[in-house]
């Protein structure tokens, strides 16, 4: 890991920090600031994993943790991302903000802006693996994260044709170009089939990649709050904050909805797709947008071992032990909108011709949750004009991917430790 010293903006190690979200980011930011003997509280307005971390995917995939903003997004059509059926989905009534988004999101889709980026994710995948693992090792701190990280043996892609798996492949390509690793292998229909039976006529063509892993998210995320709580961190649930008071050498203040006040040397924002709404007065101008997606779970006559992935669908599936979570869509519209089922009936449609054996009526755990987007695909990590307020946030599709390593820069921020060179790609002040 490259270092350097220049990126933090904190004056000394602070006692207590308040970490505001009790996600994957704001947990593992908790975690990371234990090892460095930070006393933490962390506060949320509803509870552990209320957001995006509850109902994803969770892969901890290097070969597919890229940034949003691609060039072939944009092949989609402003017309097909209308339509409530495409897998990018954006409403006809933007308002002003999600206008911002969506032009500064287009102009990041450029080939030289995508391979810009690329570069960047490569960096930050070299070095999410390990900050995992020290979690579950417990650290310098003990008291181990106990839900175990699951290596994909093998993580498979299906296609209805070998036409269909060009896009991927060129992808994976480019992961290489950029400084990425990727071990893979091309597989036809039957092969894929012998790897997973429950995959169904539909697939007629594979690809096979190794090195990746994926967690349960809701018992992975349940398992590191217990092990930040037995590490001496207090959890507050219920805590909504509404204001962040900076009194300088004094410390800071987070104001709750009903008026409680906390006080710490430090606070992280790490409210997901909600950031800005803290961050703002603090200098942080990027729009942080809800890419809403959707899952649900289903339990398939053989059940899948490993995640499947169909990238031309946009469809992502992950065995969760005993039942098989779906999970699909880009809907960039406010993170509090009701559940659309128009947009579960799309993924349902879109992997039923891929499997064989799936009663699709039988849903279970049907979720909407919001992906916090940023329109150069790069999250928001770091100090803001306050060297006392730090966000954590703004990893759109690889928040679960990057939640450890995004804690261990800010808790090195914080504390005064060198972070990598990459860090200063994702200043929250750029
Ligand atoms: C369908 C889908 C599939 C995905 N698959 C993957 C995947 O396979 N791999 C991957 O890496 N990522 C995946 N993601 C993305 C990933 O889920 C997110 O990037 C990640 O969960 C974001 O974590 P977070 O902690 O930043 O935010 P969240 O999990 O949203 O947590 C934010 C927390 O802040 C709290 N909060 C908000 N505002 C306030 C406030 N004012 N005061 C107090 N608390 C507040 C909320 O209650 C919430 O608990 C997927 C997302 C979706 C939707």
């Amino acid at each position: 890991m490259s270092t350097s010293t220049g990126a933090s903006r904190a004056s000394k190690s602070p006692e207590h920090v308040v970490v505001a979200g009790a996600g994957m980011v704001g947990l593992s930011t908790a975690w990371y600031l234990q090892e460095r003997g930070v006393r933490v509280t962390i506060v949320d307005r509803t509870g552990v994993a209320a957001g995006a971390s509850w109902g994803n995917a969770g892969w901890i995939s290097p070969a597919l943790t890229l940034p949003l903003p691609e060039p072939a997004v944009l092949s989609y059509g402003v017309r097909a991302m209308m339509s409530p059926s495409s897998p990018v989905y954006v409403p006809l009534a933007a308002d002003r903000r999600l206008l911002q988004f969506l032009v500064g999101f287009a102009r990041h889709c450029t080939p030289a802006r995508w391979r810009a980026a690329m570069a960047i994710f490569a960096e930050l995948n070299r070095d999410a693996l390990s900050a995992y693992d020290v979690l579950g090792t417990g650290g310098t701190a003990g008291h181990e994260v106990r839900e175990p990280i699951r290596d994909a043996d093998p993580f498979l892609a299906g296609f209805a044709s070998v036409e269909d798996r060009k896009v991927l492949v060129d992808e994976l390509a480019h992961v290489v170009s950029s400084g990425g690793e990727v071990d893979y292998e091309l597989l036809t229909g039957d092969e894929i089939r012998s790897l997973e039976p429950t995959l169904g006529a539909g697939v007629r063509a594979g690809v096979r990649m190794l090195g990746q892993r994926f967690i349960n998210p809701p018992a992975y995320v349940a398992s590191l709050a217990e092990s930040v709580v037995r590490r001496g961190a207090e959890l507050v649930s219920g805590f909504d904050v509404v204001d962040v008071n900076d009194f300088g050498a004094n410390g800071v203040e987070v104001v709750s909805a009903t008026g409680e006040r906390l006080r710490a040397d430090a606070v992280v924002l790490a409210t997901g797709t909600w950031l800005g709404e803290l961050a703002r007065s603090y200098g942080v101008k990027r729009v942080v947008q809800a890419g809403r997606g959707y899952s649900f779970t289903v339990v398939p006559e053989q059940m899948p071992k490993n995640p499947i992935y169909f990238p031309v669908q946009r469809v992502a599936c992950t065995p969760l032990g005993d039942r098989l979570r779906v999970a699909g869509m880009m809907e960039f519209r406010r993170p509090d909108a009701p559940l659309d089922p128009r947009r579960i009936n799309a993924i349902v449609e879109a992997a039923r011709p891929m499997f064989t054996g799936v009663d699709w009526t039988a849903r279970q755990e049907e979720w909407v949750g919001s992906r916090p987007c940023t329109a150069d695909g790069l999250p928001l990590v770091g100090a803001t004009r306050s060297p006392r307020v730090h966000v954590a946030g703004g990893h759109g599709m690889w928040g679960i991917a990057l939640g450890p390593l995004t804690g261990r820069m800010v808790a090195d921020g914080l504390t005064g430790h060198a972070l990598p060179t990459y860090a200063r790609h994702l200043d929250p002040l750029r």
